[in-house]
């Protein structure tokens, strides 16, 4: 065998051991050489003859060593499917997917509007459902009356359609208490769950010694009647708690009797007259199963509730979907805790929830970037389980490739200084619309004797090319800046590489413009016909991208959005 072929099966089969830590099987490292080479299907036998000995090469280095030798050979392909398909762009395939496709969900808490890392959870689920066909449900996990943002219910429907994602069917956990209530007395019955009166901190010393409180040994009888008790509001809150049956010597204290119904008896709630209320593993599970639900997709940090969840699956019997928990997601540079932007929002230190500095999808939007853009960042990014770092200038890029053929060019000049041009013949600029279209047409700038330029670009002794108009020398006469007119010729403003400006005729033509970025606000002057964008992303000649949020008489205030 040759040994370009022979590296080939070297490689697949140390991804598959590195991937799985174990030493492979002859069979599954040929079906992947097969599958990703089908150039080599013919030679089958031969690959097959040859696959022992390879194996035997993979299983005498340590783990850590085959990691190594991987990396050498084919750097990429250690990653797990999802991590690789990410960068292949694409998806991976789901398991365990019926003739009917699958039914999926995005379950967010109407806490606050959705932001950057709730997208990639509705976006990715919506991948799967657009892929496979099936049914996407929207739950609205509202079954914790102190996370609850009444405003959030229309705030998080307006992010899902201004995402693009294509729900099915809508469910409000809030109006299936009786539901969870009935499956609570049928897991009671089962022996699945007990009513816990003990105090707080003595069942958690009982927990950490593995030890079962005195509630846990009630019959199903006096479980059922303690419960019923429960919904009749003989508890006060925090007396008694519904707890789920688990194992009290599971390594994992939090795991052990974890609670599945909690009487609280304030806040209100928005939309149920209620004070006993599931906790989310319990309300998870029983609509999981009850709506259907094939596969879940959702991050790493529900693992240990995936685990929980599984306990009544199995007592119940039921099927459980398939999941895929994918890793974190740092997110620099803006604010993403929802307690931490209501409480800025309430004092003033931000304007809104679209308020840019915050990692809200509306505050995306307010900034101009498209929802496409979200879209093909978050799939980019795909579902793999290692934690990474949310890219802004991915994003940004993205983004760019959108608004780029689209947005129509302006000047918009920082900090502007009027000054008179010397010896100029009063002419008209048509500027065009876009580079790329001339066909959109151009825009009108009357010059008629004093040009408007940024201030920084106002020192004497520059040579300077109005875009698109003539080109100036900066002067100083008697202490009084001026500018004069140094012909026309593009090719002598380019032959001394002078600097090209933004520039804007005095009068009419320019309106006062206040670019909100990030960083603070940038003040100057644009084209008045910016106004007419309201709504819309422009480019800002070598300013960037940016979205005209207000049109007013003789100002516009507009966001900037990315280079
Ligand atoms: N409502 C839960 C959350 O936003 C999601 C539950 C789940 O995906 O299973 O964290």
């Amino acid at each position: 065998m040759d040994d370009a072929t022979r590296e080939t099966l070297l490689v697949h089969a140390l991804a598959n051991a590195v991937r799985h830590e174990n030493v492979p099987q002859p069979g599954a490292v040929l079906a992947m050489v097969l599958g990703k080479h089908p150039g080599l299907r013919a030679r089958a036998k031969e690959l097959s003859g040859a696959l022992p000995g390879v194996i035997a090469e993979v299983a005498d280095l340590s783990p850590d060593a085959r990691k190594i030798r991987l990396a050498e050979l084919a750097p990429g392909l250690h990653l797990d499917e999802g991590e690789s398909c990410a960068r292949e762009r694409t998806l991976p395939p789901l398991e365990e997917v019926g003739p009917t496709g699958v039914v999926m969900r995005f379950a967010p808490n109407p806490s606050g509007p959705l932001h950057l890392g709730h997208a990639r959870a509705a976006l990715l689920n919506d991948a799967y459902v657009r892929k496979y066909g099936g049914k996407y449900i929207l739950r609205i996990e509202d079954t914790d009356p102190k996370r609850v943002d009444p405003d959030a219910y229309g705030m998080v429907q307006d992010d899902i359609r201004w995402l693009g994602v294509n729900v099915t069917d809508i469910v409000y956990q809030s109006d299936r208490l009786d539901i969870y209530y009935d499956h609570c007395r049928r897991l009671i019955a089962l022996g699945g769950a007990y009513v816990c009166t003990c105090e707080n901190e003595h069942f958690k010393e009982l927990r950490h010694k593995m030890a079962a409180c005195p509630c846990r040994k009630g019959d199903v009888d006096s479980n059922l009647a303690r419960f019923e008790d429960m919904l009749a509001g003989s508890y006060y809150e925090g007396e008694a708690t519904v707890r789920v049956k688990t194992d009290l010597d599971h390594p994992d204290p939090a795991m052990r009797d974890f609670p599945a119904f909690r009487i609280l008896k304030s806040p209100i709630h928005p939309r149920v007259d209620a004070e006993v209320y599931p906790l989310m593993n319990y309300s998870v599970t029983i609509d999981d199963h009850l709506l259907g639900v094939t596969h879940v997709i959702r991050g790493k940090d529900h693992i240990a509730n995936t685990r929980r969840q599984q306990y009544i699956f199995a007592y119940f019997g039921w099927e459980v979907p398939v999941y895929v928990h994918y890793g974190r997601m740092g997110i620099e540079g803006v604010i993403l805790s929802t307690s931490q932007m209501r409480q800025g929002i309430r004092e003033g230190t931000y304007a809104g929830w679209d308020d840019i500095r915050l990692g809200t999808l509306r505050a995306l939007a307010r900034r101009g970037i498209s929802p496409d853009a979200v879209r093909a960042a978050v799939l980019e990014i795909g579902t793999g389980e290692t934690d990474i770092q949310f890219s802004w200038e991915n994003l940004f890029a993205k983004n760019r490739d959108i608004v780029d053929p689209v947005a129509n060019r302006y000047f918009f000049v920082r900090d502007p200084v009027c000054l008179p041009v010397a010896h100029a013949p009063c002419q008209v600029a048509h500027p065009l619309l876009h580079p790329g279209s001339p066909a959109l047409g151009t825009r009108t700038l009357p010059f008629n004797g004093n040009v408007i330029i940024p201030g920084a670009e106002a020192v004497p002794g520059r040579f300077l090319r109005c875009k698109d108009l003539f080109n100036i020398c900066i002067e100083d006469v008697g202490g009084t800046i001026c500018a004069k007119y140094a012909g026309e010729s593009l090719a002598e403003a380019r032959a001394v590489k002078a600097p090209i400006v933004q520039w804007l005729p005095d009068g009419d033509a320019a309106v006062h413009c206040t670019l909100h970025t990030p960083e603070g606000d940038q003040e100057g002057l644009c084209e008045a016909v910016v106004a007419q964008e309201l709504g819309r992303v422009v480019q800002f000649e070598r300013v960037g991208f940016a979205r005209v949020d207000r049109a007013d008489t003789g100002s516009v205030k507009a966001y900037f959005t990315h280079r």
